[in-house]
């Protein structure tokens, strides 16, 4: 599972997007660059709708080997919401640059979510605080219109399994060994 994060041809950087039942029910942004995952917590999750923004709280980066991961880890369950590839859009083709300057334009090739999207940093982390991006779907042939039903409830179920969220706590309890809590140990958050 681990290996199928890192397939993909030369020039396309893997995406994911995790559902996360922690303390509250969020959605986890994974955008790999630079050998690691970067991190956007979704306290709302994405919004397929043009121009609708959404909050986006940046985490620390996450180790690729994680993308795909679906079970129970000790902040709560996880289930994997979307998968794909994704790439910067050309005014955003250095990333490095785009991050520091706080706006990163790009496009999603996932399975639910697709076209061109925009992250942009509002506000910067001080004092110990994460810095606060919003995410916004760009106007394009795969943005929803108002009367389309929202993404989250259209899919509420795991991309790759199809499970609920309720399900895969139930499978993690039944396999539950020593193989899998040493899973726990990986540093989803
Ligand atoms: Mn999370």
């Amino acid at each position: 599972m681990e290996a199928e994060a890192n397939r993909h041809a030369f020039g396309e950087r893997a995406y994911g997007i995790k559902k996360h039942h922690a303390t509250r029910l969020h959605y986890d942004l994974r955008l790999e660059w630079n050998g690691v995952l970067l991190s956007w917590a979704l306290p709302e999750g994405p919004s397929n709708r043009a121009g609708e923004i959404r909050k986006a709280i940046e985490m620390e980066d996450h180790s690729t080997a994680n993308l795909l991961f679906e079970g129970v880890h000790e902040t709560g369950p996880i289930m994997l919401w979307d998968r794909g590839t994704w790439e910067p859009q050309p005014e955003s083709d250095d990333i490095a640059s785009s991050l520091r300057r706080g706006v990163l334009r790009f496009t999603l090739h996932g399975e639910r979510l697709k076209g061109g999207w925009t992250l942009t940093r509002i506000k910067s982390g001080r004092n110990a605080q994460r810095p606060i991006w919003t995410l916004c779907k760009q106007a394009d042939s795969f943005a929803a219109s108002r009367d389309d039903k929202c993404v989250l409830e259209k899919w509420p179920n795991s991309v790759s399994t199809g499970r609920t969220m309720e399900e895969i706590v139930h499978d993690w309890a039944e396999r539950k060994d020593k193989h899998e809590r040493q899973r726990k140990l990986f540093d989803e958050t």
